[in-house]
């Protein structure tokens, strides 16, 4: 019987290792990566460039790439 127990012990001992070494491995692997989510991007009302959208500055529907932009209001064409 006792040697049945010992093995029993090793077998539970074996088991714990191996769970600690996945866990220290799972621990490694879950470096900080960066979710590559996709940024929504949007066109400048004035002179068309597409830059993310929490770059941009929003002015009612319309976004714009700086305060010059908007100050300057949506490029109606008339170039
Ligand atoms: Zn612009």
């Amino acid at each position: 019987m006792g040697l049945f127990r010992l093995l029993f012990l090793l077998a539970i001992i074996a088991m714990v290792y191996w769970l600690w070494r996945r866990f220290i491995q799972a621990k490694h692997a879950a470096k900080p990566v960066k979710p590559a989510k996709p940024e929504p991007m949007v066109r400048c009302a004035n002179c068309g460039v597409h830059l993310p959208r929490e770059h941009a500055l929003a002015s009612g529907p319309q976004w714009f790439c700086s305060t010059a932009h908007l100050k300057q209001g949506p490029n109606q064409g008339g170039q």
